[in-house]
């Protein structure tokens, strides 16, 4: 990778400028699973400022991409509106590209598989299908079964997937994707 090759490629495929970070650490005091993370946002992206081929290859391979939930309390509190949660959907989808996907979190990369599948697929969460979609992946076939009765008594779990009516710009978003 070029010295400036992955910086100009988070701000063409994010638009995303990550210098405009000055460390205020605003993001990671307010985020829920900062503790959890490896490197909370404000030190991921200062990783990235150094533009450090080094660094980039340890965040691709960090938990904290994948414990990452989009909450986007980050972005709410950013003095500087720099948008977290779109830059870990790149990096989580570079991760995947380049095979550097963290040992511990292949449980939780199922589940963004599954989510996406479902999506894709309906253009809406289809929860059965996700479940379903989520234990072949992981074999973790009687996890939470136990909750399903509850769950489709109180029409929690439907059973026939909403479908969305533009299927054909559906298709076009996630092959633009890829
Ligand atoms: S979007 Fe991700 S990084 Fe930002 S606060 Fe939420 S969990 Fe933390
Ligand atoms: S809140 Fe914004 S400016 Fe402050 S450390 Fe986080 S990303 Fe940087």
């Amino acid at each position: 990778m070029e010295k400036k090759g992955y910086l100009s490629e988070i701000k063409s495929n994010t638009g995303l400028n990550v210098n405009r970070c000055y460390q205020c650490g605003k993001c990671s005091a307010g985020c829920a699973v900062a503790e959890e993370m490896d490197y909370p946002p404000s030190r991921l992206m200062r990783m990235l400022q150094t533009n450090n081929k080094e660094n980039y290859g340890k965040i691709l391979a960090s938990e904290t991409i994948w414990l990452c939930v989009s909450c986007q309390n980050c972005l709410t509190r950013c003095p500087m509106e720099i948008d977290i949660p779109r830059l870990m959907d790149y990096l989580r989808e570079r991760a995947i590209k380049e095979k550097t996907i963290n040992k511990k979190s292949k449980n939780i990369l199922s589940f963004h598989k599954a989510f996406l599948d479902s999506v894709k697929y309906t253009g809406r969460l289809y929860e059965i299908g996700l479940v379903a979609d989520y234990k072949m992946r992981t074999f973790h076939v009687l996890q939470d079964m136990a909750i399903a009765p509850k769950m489709f008594a109180k029409g929690k779990l439907p059973i026939i997937p909403e479908n969305v009516k533009d299927k054909k710009q559906l298709h076009t978003i996630f092959k633009s994707s890829h």
